[in-house]
């Protein structure tokens, strides 16, 4: 069984690949622009790294024909914030490549997914921010995840018929990159206090639901977004 995972390279991505190796999944990650750390994954795992920026279709294209005729998973994971603030404040360039990544590339990887797989099961990954908004600080990104939901409950009713299974986590805060990449490197520790199990959370505990819904013990669950926020 061949899993393709995007924006594998690093974070939730990189984690549920060693999740899903351990779990005998043959892997190919995608990356974007961390070639290094994806060879260093490649060599660790001996997964398969092709880089592919997820908001273009020729890419996206080539990592399912870099992955094979065998793909029954897929881990829809790509995704980016872009600096912080009170949507006043937001560039137009920046709402542009949020809504280009998080929607048009999470479409155009589970559309790919949709062509070739002929049985298995996709994972999206959205975020709790999809319900609680994201006031002062993302609200352009909390749309974009709510978009992804509404994808998986549309698809899985779509896909039901030819087994494939779509659902979705939302995860909560998680100790990786992105809030570096959103100038809040210290969002993970500010928001601990306001979490009811009272911590920010682990891209492994993300990996775990990730490859619950990827597995057979899963086979009656579709259509599911699964919180995994620690109680937000
Ligand atoms: P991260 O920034 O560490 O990793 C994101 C990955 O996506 C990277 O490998 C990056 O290269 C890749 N990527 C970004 N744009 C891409 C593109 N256009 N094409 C291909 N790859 C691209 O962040 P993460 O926290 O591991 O995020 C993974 C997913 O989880 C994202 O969809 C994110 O929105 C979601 N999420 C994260 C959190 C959190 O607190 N960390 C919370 C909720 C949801």
């Amino acid at each position: 069984m061949t899993t393709v995972i995007t924006g594998g390279s690093r974070g939730i991505g990189a984690a549920t690949a060693r999740r899903l190796v351990r779990d005998g999944h043959r892997v190919v990650i995608s990356y974007r622009q961390a070639a290094e750390q994806a060879r260093a994954l490649e060599r660790e795992l001996g997964v398969l790294a092709v880089r592919a920026d997820t908001s273009d279709e020729d890419d996206v294209a080539r990592l399912f024909d870099a992955a094979g005729e065998d793909v029954t998973g897929v881990v829809n994971n790509a995704g980016i914030t872009s600096p912080a603030g009170p949507l006043a404040q937001l560039r137009t360039e920046d709402l542009r490549r949020v809504v280009d990544v998080n929607v048009i590339g999470a479409f155009l990887v589970a559309r790919e997914a949709a062509r070739r797989m002929s049985s298995g099961s996709i994972v999206n990954v959205s975020s709790g921010a999809a319900t609680l908004g994201s006031p002062g600080e993302y609200v352009h990104y909390a749309a974009t995840k709510a978009a992804v939901d509404a994808m998986t409950i549309g698809l899985a009713k779509e896909l039901a018929p030819q087994g494939i299974r779509v659902n979705c986590v939302q995860p909560g805060t998680i100790r990786t990159d992105i809030h570096r990449l959103s100038n809040m490197p210290d969002r993970p520790d500010r928001v601990a206090s306001r979490v009811p199990l009272g911590r920010a959370g682990e891209a492994e505990e993300i990996a775990n639901a990730i490859a619950w819904l990827l597995s057979a013990e899963a086979s009656y669950t579709t259509g599911a977004v699964l919180r995994v926020t620690g109680g937000t």
